[in-house]
């Protein structure tokens, strides 16, 4: 399996390590929810189709990239660097703040 890396290239996936599923968030810092807590750390989805996933180019450039890979086929589909894919904190707190 190839991922390419947008600063590196089409690396092997040796040169990756997978941080984990793409989709999920993070309760509000604040928050003392304790099953919105729980689900966030423990409840996962085992999905058979395209995927929204962290990787990081651990043998490479040390970027973290959001990929859409599907779990049946393997075929990536997208992979762009993280920052890019998710809004950032400031960015949030602004959205928040409009409302
Ligand atoms: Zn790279």
């Amino acid at each position: 399996m190839l991922i390419s890396c947008p600063h590196c290239g089409p690396r092997d996936v040796s040169e990756f390590t997978y941080q984990g599923d793409g989709n999920r968030v993070r309760p509000d810092h604040a928050s003392t929810d304790i099953g919105a807590w729980n689900a966030y750390v423990y409840d996962r989805v085992n999905i058979a189709g395209e995927h929204n996933e962290i990787w990081q180019h651990s043998g490479g450039c040390r970027m973290h990239l959001s990929v859409t890979r599907n779990t049946l086929t393997h075929k990536i589909s997208s992979s762009t660097p993280v920052q890019a894919a998710r809004p950032t904190q400031k960015a949030a707190r602004k959205s928040r703040t409009k409302a």
